[in-house]
């Protein structure tokens, strides 16, 4: 007789644990994964996925005013947001049954529930109790709204996807990730957007170039951005409207409030505390580098430990811990030069350290490149590519790519293969390009360009 249930336990089906679960049962583990919401967690379901495709629609926009530049005639164009929103929902649907069914052809069981930690070996989900040799948390993490008087009217990400209707003027606060994706997606379909940002940049640690070109590139838009400001209270008017009380200027009547401040580790209510599981100050698992809490036997993966919050390091974590534990191959996840990129218009993509990163150990060259894409010549949109890449004088290493630009995303993800290999600027020069294309770029830059001596 097996003295536990299971032999692990995976407490939240969203990216870290559906990978981990679906390998350590593909190993010959017993394995049950418990999910109170839907199986895919908040990348397929609330997250990157439905996301995407809002941005591929959104993009539309920008692709039928260019068109005229080439010939066409597009005629006057409208858009149904709710059409979106339907089309967008049936994919979700599909995707889940696809994960529904790799968890039972992978053979593991699929609990539907809340899952709280009762001891050490023990999720207890709808008064039920189940036993596991080893627990593995991955229930990721959840939108944070700081507590501001009226907080309780405004979106967030998770509301933002479900939108009965496209707000007419929207305030998103915050400028990292999520409040400027979204507030490139309903720009584009036609919203008056404001951003807020409490200090003078958006997308704080990225690469100041990166950040002063897509600021740039956001407020040709017509996306306006305001600095220093933040939201004193909201109020709900009538007519669906509310009031935002900002510190930098006038009151402002708009029709939604999204906030994108950041997201939480999901730890409260689920027994870790109880358990004796160690959580830092926000509220994260704190793991080794085995993704193994304090506990022997209990571990976390993907956004509740708060590492690097991205999908795909979530997908890795668990990739690595089944590798370890049920196959018998001990494996760490290396995460230096981790890409990742921001799907605005235009879109930003980045690997490897950035300038600001990159001076506090090494004395660098800089190469930098702005320049207008063939594509707008004649499109006549006035939007540039800004390239950028740092290198390590002493060995010539390249550090850092950043692009902001159209397919920076897809350029990038190639570029970080190069950065992982340990490339040499020589190396990317001598790498012939291909003709036309923005991506040429990056193997053509020929001449370093002086550092401002604040940063040298
Ligand atoms: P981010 O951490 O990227 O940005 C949070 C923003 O909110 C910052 O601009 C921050 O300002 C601001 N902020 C934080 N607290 C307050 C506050 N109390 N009042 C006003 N402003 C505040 O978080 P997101 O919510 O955008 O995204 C969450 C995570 O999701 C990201 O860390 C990212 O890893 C992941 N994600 C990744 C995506 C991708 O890979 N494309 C897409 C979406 C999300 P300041 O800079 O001053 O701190």
């Amino acid at each position: 007789m097996a003295k536990f249930d299971y032999d692990l336990i995976t407490i939240g089906a969203g990216s870290g644990g559906v990978r981990a679960s679906r390998l350590a049962a593909g190993y010959g583990g017993r394995v049950a994964a418990v999910e109170e919401s839907r199986v895919g967690g908040t990348c397929v379901m609330r997250g990157c996925v439905p996301k995407k495709l809002l941005v591929y629609g959104a993009n539309f926009a920008n692709h039928f005013e260019d068109a005229a530049g080439f010939g066409w005639t597009v005629g006057e164009v409208s858009h149904d947001w709710g059409a979106l929103v339907n089309a967008k929902d049936k994919e979700l649907d599909r995707l889940e049954g696809i994960y529904h069914r790799m968890f039972r052809d992978a053979g593991v069981t699929t609990i539907d529930g809340h899952g709280v930690l009762a001891d050490a070996h023990t999720v207890e989900v709808a008064g039920k109790s189940y036993s596991a040799e080893k627990i593995l948390v991955g229930v990721g993490g959840r939108p944070f709204v700081p507590d501001i008087p009226g907080c309780e009217h405004a979106i967030t990400s998770n509301e933002a996807l479900d939108l009965k209707e496209l707000p007419k003027h929207i305030v998103i606060v915050g400028g990292g990730y999520i409040a400027l994706e979204f507030a490139g997606i309903f720009n584009a379909l036609g919203a008056r957007v404001d951003v807020l940002i409490r200090s003078g940049s958006i997308l704080r640690g990225f690469d100041h170039d990166v950040c002063d070109a897509l600021t740039e590139e956001l407020e040709k838009k017509g996306i306006a951005i305001h600095r220093d400001c933040t939201v004193q209270s909201i109020e709900k008017k009538d007519r669906n409207q509310f009031s935002v009380m900002v510190d930098c200027g006038e009151e402002m009547i708009v029709d939604q409030v999204m906030y994108a401040t950041g997201r939480s580790p999901n730890t409260k209510g689920i027994g870790l505390e109880e358990s004796g599981v160690v959580t830092n100050d926000k509220g994260a698992v704190i793991v080794d580098e085995w993704n193994r809490s304090n506990i022997e036997n209990i571990f976390a993966v993907g956004d509740v430990t708060d590492r690097f919050n991205l999908t795909p390091v979530a997908i890795n974590e668990g990739r690595v811990f089944a590798e370890t534990f049920f196959n018998d191959n001990p494996m760490t996840l290396d995460y230096t030069n981790i890409a990742s990129a921001v799907f605005t218009q235009p879109t930003v993509g980045t690997v490897g350290l950035t300038e600001e990163q990159a001076l506090a150990d090494h004395d660098v060259k800089i190469y930098l490149s702005r320049f207008k894409p063939m594509k707008h010549t004649l499109s006549g949109r006035d939007e540039r590519i800004m390239m950028k890449i740092i290198v390590e004088k002493d060995n010539d290493k390249v550090l850092g790519c950043h692009m902001v630009g159209d397919d920076a995303p897809e350029i990038i993800q190639g570029l970080s293969v190069a950065l992982k290999c340990g490339a040499t600027k020589a190396q990317f020069d001598a790498t012939v390009g291909i003709h036309p294309t923005a991506a040429e770029e990056f193997v053509t830059m020929r001449d370093a360009v002086p550092q401002a001596p604040s940063k040298a």
